[in-house]
C-alpha cells in the first residue's frame, strides 16, 4: 500500500512529465514578463482559454507595461475588455497598476500578502503569481485544479482541499506543477465526462478507484443563478444611439449600455423600462419588440426584450452618464456584451 507521501510524489512526477510533453502552446506561457502573466491570470479567471487569447494579445499591445496601464484612459481599458465579462477585473487591474507604481516602485511585489492587498488579487491569482512568476511553493486553486485534487484524493470538504493542495505543490517547479493541474482539469479531468483512460495520474486517483468520479465538489457557497427579466430600450436620433454609463460600483461597473434594467416582481416590462429611463421615461415610447436576447452575468440568467423606442420631442439629457453615440463608433466603445447582442437585432450591417 502506498503512503500519502509516496502518492504525492508519484502525482507530482507523472503530472510534470505529462505537462512537459502535452502542454498547449499559449502566448502567456512564452512570457517571461511578470506583468504579462498577471494580465493572463486575471483574464483566465471565469473565462475560457480560447476566448482569452485574442483579448490578451490586444490588451498587451495597447498597454505593454504596468505604467502604460496605470496611465490609460479608463474607457479605453474597458473597451479592450468588452465581451470578456466580469468588468470589475479590468477596473481592478488598473487600480492595482496605479498602486504598484505608487507603493512598489512599478514592480509586482514578491510577497504573497502584498499581492493579496492589491485590488482584484485573490487567493488564486496571488498563488499563481507566487508560483509561476516567483517560483515559490504556493498552490493556485482555480476551478480546474480544485476538481482534479478533489478527485485524486476523494475529498469532501474545503478545508481538506486547501490542506492537500498546499502540501502537493513541489518545492521545485511549483509554477509548472500548478499549471499542469489546471491543464489536466481543462483538457482531461473534465467536469462531466473525465477522460480517465488518457489521464497520467489515473493510477493514483481515489475517485476513479471507488467509482466516485461524479460526486459533487466541495461547495464554495455560490448561490444558484437567478432568472430575471431586463427590458432594454433602443432610442435613435440621426444615425446615433442613446447610451448610458453604468455606475462605478455594482455589476458591469463603468460600462456603457442601452438604457434598461431589472424588472421587479409584479411590474410590467414597459413600466420597468420607464423606471430605468430615469427622468426620460415620460418622453420615450416603447413601440415594438425587436427581439429577445438571453445573457448571463455573474449569477443572473437574463432574458432581455429589446424595445424599439420613439422620442417625444427633445430629450432633456444634461448629465455625463448619457451620450448619443454614432453607430459607426459603437465597435470601439466600452459597451456591455449584452447591449452589443441587443443592438445586433436592430442594426443590420
Ligand atoms: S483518473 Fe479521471 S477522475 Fe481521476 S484525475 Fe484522472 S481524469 Fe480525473
Amino acid at each position: 500500500m502506498q503512503s500519502a507521501h509516496d502518492k504525492q510524489r508519484r502525482i507530482r512526477r507523472a503530472l510534470l512529465r505529462w505537462y512537459d510533453r502535452r502542454r498547449r502552446d499559449l502566448p502567456w506561457r512564452r512570457a517571461r514578463n511578470p506583468y504579462a502573466i498577471w494580465i493572463a491570470e486575471t483574464m483566465l479567471q471565469q473565462t475560457q482559454v480560447k476566448t482569452v487569447v485574442p483579448y490578451y494579445l490586444r490588451f498587451l499591445e495597447a498597454f505593454p507595461t504596468i505604467e502604460a496601464l496605470a496611465k490609460a484612459r479608463r474607457d479605453k481599458v474597458l473597451a479592450l475588455w468588452s465581451g470578456l465579462g466580469y468588468y470589475r477585473r479590468a477596473l481592478n487591474l488598473q487600480s492595482a497598476a496605479k498602486k504598484i507604481i505608487r507603493d512598489h516602485g512599478g514592480k509586482l511585489p514578491r510577497d504573497w500578502r502584498a499581492l493579496r492587498a492589491l485590488p482584484g488579487i485573490g487567493d488564486y491569482t496571488a498563488g499563481a503569481l507566487m508560483s509561476i512568476v516567483f517560483r515559490r511553493r504556493y498552490p493556485a486553486l482555480d476551478g480546474n485544479a480544485r476538481r482534479v485534487i478533489t478527485r485524486l484524493f476523494s475529498l469532501a470538504t474545503e478545508h481538506e482541499l486547501r490542506r492537500i493542495a498546499a502540501e502537493l505543490v513541489p518545492p521545485s517547479h511549483p509554477g509548472e506543477f500548478n499549471q499542469a493541474l489546471m491543464e489536466l482539469g481543462s483538457t482531461v479531468c473534465l467536469p462531466r465526462n473525465p477522460l480517465c483512460p488518457k489521464c497520467p495520474v489515473a493510477a493514483c486517483c481515489a475517485a476513479r478507484k471507488s467509482g466516485m468520479v461524479h460526486r459533487l465538489l466541495p461547495s464554495r457557497g455560490k448561490s444558484p443563478a437567478r432568472k430575471i427579466d431586463w427590458p432594454l430600450a433602443v432610442i435613435q436620433k440621426n444615425g446615433r444611439i442613446l447610451l448610458r454609463r453604468r455606475p462605478d460600483s455594482g455589476i458591469l461597473a463603468g460600462l456603457w449600455e442601452l438604457p434598461g434594467g431589472e424588472k421587479r416582481n409584479g411590474e410590467s416590462l414597459k413600466a420597468a423600462l420607464r423606471r430605468h429611463l430615469d427622468g426620460l421615461g415620460a418622453r420615450v415610447m416603447a413601440e415594438s419588440v425587436a427581439g429577445v436576447i438571453r445573457h448571463s452575468i455573474t449569477n443572473r440568467n437574463i432574458r432581455a426584450p429589446v424595445y424599439r423606442c420613439r422620442r417625444r420631442g427633445k430629450l432633456p439629457i444634461a448629465n455625463r452618464q448619457w451620450r448619443w453615440l454614432a453607430l459607426s463608433a459603437l465597435e470601439r466603445y466600452p459597451l456591455s456584451a449584452m447591449s452589443r447582442k441587443a443592438l445586433k437585432l436592430v442594426i443590420r450591417p
